[in-house]
């Protein structure tokens, strides 16, 4: 039972995305593990979601060896433990407890965690994610942990129907990336920048996003 409308869907993103550099991810939230199962006979592989229940619950039932998890939303610090090991990407890390936590959860499973910062970038007091000075602190306190593995930064900008204040946030990024870059380069991994999503990845894209997150887009509304 092909959908011919999600292949369709997944081709029109793939083409306006034209950058082999970037990494798409298909938001899945509240949708059914049969979609992904569907997406990935589509081709795409990097999947994104934002609840843990769910993520376990769908991970578990698409048993795909090539398929790349994420983990993009809140992340509460008793979850911790089930999250890490299955995804390769926790986009949404927006405290210092929340590092302590995985820091302390990655010695005990013996692992290295991929983390990305979250960054509260439109000081929108209904988003999660540190502002400049408290990603700054974040640094610092990331030489403290080993088991964490800093791959970059993440943002959700406040919803804007000025495109161009939308890339006036990812500029902002983009620029607070690298300043990051420069004073505490040796903490990066990767320099991943998160940001983007179905009705503003491709000014993401042209600000320096390396992965978009897709939600609506692909899987249409939830
Ligand atoms: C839901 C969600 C998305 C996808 O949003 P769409 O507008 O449906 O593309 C992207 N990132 C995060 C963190 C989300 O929670």
């Amino acid at each position: 039972m092909a959908d011919l409308k999600l292949k369709q869907r997944i081709d029109n993103i793939v083409s306006r995305i034209d950058n082999d550099a970037v990494r798409l991810i298909g938001v899945t939230k509240k949708k059914d593990a049969t979609i992904i199962q569907e997406a990935y006979e589509f081709g795409l592989r990097d999947f994104g979601e934002s609840y843990v229940n769910e993520f376990l619950t769908k991970q578990k039932s698409v048993s795909k060896p090539d398929v790349t998890w994420h983990f993009i939303g809140h992340l509460q610090r008793n979850k911790v433990t089930d999250v890490i090991p299955i995804a390769k990407f926790i986009h949404s890390v927006d405290s210092i407890r929340l590092v302590d936590e995985i820091e302390k959860n990655a010695v005990l499973l013996r692992l290295h965690a991929n983390v990305l910062l979250e960054v509260n970038i439109s000081n929108d007091p209904n988003k999660h994610g540190f502002s400049d000075h408290e990603l700054t602190a974040c640094l610092e306190h990331l030489y403290q942990c080993p088991h964490i593995a800093l791959c970059g930064l993440m943002t959700i900008p406040k919803l804007t129907n000025d495109p161009s204040e939308t890339r006036n946030y990812f500029k902002k990024m983009r620029l607070i990336l690298e300043k990051s870059v420069q004073s505490h380069g040796n903490l990066f991994k990767a320099h991943e920048l998160s940001m983007g999503m179905s009705d503003d990845f491709e000014i993401a894209i042209e600000e320096g996003a390396t992965m978009v997150r897709i939600g609506t887009g692909i899987f249409g509304e939830r």
